[in-house]
């Protein structure tokens, strides 16, 4: 009976998923995301890093021009580091996911967000993994918050708890095209505390799909910090 029911799953998963590459189109021999040639390209982010915020230094140093000097210590959000580059293949693969309802590809997501886990010995401190959550309204329309989503498939491989510590209070315009002040201004007073969490004396890190200039998760961070969190890091799948 079991197996019965895998192959119908199995039928079902493999009726949606497609046999073309996520990125290009071509067809694909097997069930992968996506073609050889797309996932050669598809690239860990590596070299030398920010040591606050993660970015790619191409001059070396410790910092970024964002996070030198005193500017450091003024962030709410102390460490933030992402899995994979932003490019045409990875933004192929959150795109299907996001908008296509490609559930299937978080689980790949999860497990190169793992591996960038692993790496850092600051987060395993963590006491809760926090989605930044995204507004009701679009929340209902997509059907998840893809942050949630890849919370719970990482929770499940490093055994922090995922905690839904945050609401999104303004439904704010996408930020994909505004340029990094206006993004800050976006993003201001958008989210608050979940009513009847207690985030005092823990620490957090926050989790979503693609960190672009980190104005997100330094907001969500603050409302975590001013309500008592002892410390807030981030992880995404993505980095821009
Ligand atoms: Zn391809
Ligand atoms: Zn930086």
């Amino acid at each position: 009976m079991k197996y019965k029911i895998k192959i119908i799953i199995d039928k079902i998963v493999s009726f949606f998923l497609p046999r073309t590459c996520f990125c290009c189109g071509v067809d694909l021999k097997n069930k992968t995301l996506l073609c050889e040639k797309c996932f050669k390209k598809v690239e860990f982010v590596k070299g030398m890093l920010c040591q606050r915020c993660g970015v790619p230094l191409k001059s070396g140093g410790k910092y970024c021009y964002n996070c030198r000097g005193s500017k450091a210590s003024k962030y709410k959000c102390s460490f933030i580091r992402s899995a994979l580059q932003f490019n045409e293949p990875t933004r192929a693969l959150v795109h299907a996911f996001k908008y296509e309802k490609y559930l299937n590809i978080a689980p790949y997501f999860a497990e190169v967000m793992y591996r960038t886990y692993r790496k850092y010995p600051e987060y395993r401190e963590a006491d809760f993994l926090v989605p930044v959550p995204i507004y009701k309204s679009r929340q209902r329309k997509r059907g998840f918050n893809q942050a949630e989503v890849l919370a719970k498939h990482l929770g499940k491989i490093c055994g922090t708890p995922v905690l839904n510590a945050l609401v999104r209070t303004k439904n704010t315009e996408s930020q994909t095209k505004l340029p990094r002040e206006q993004r800050k201004e976006n993003v201001l007073g958008a989210f608050a505390l979940a009513k009847g969490v207690e985030v005092k004396g823990q620490a957090f890190i926050l989790i979503d799909d693609v960190c672009t200039t980190s104005a997100t998760l330094e907001e969500c961070a603050r409302v975590l910090k001013e309500a008592g969190a002892r410390e807030v890091l981030a992880l995404t799948a993505l980095r821009e």
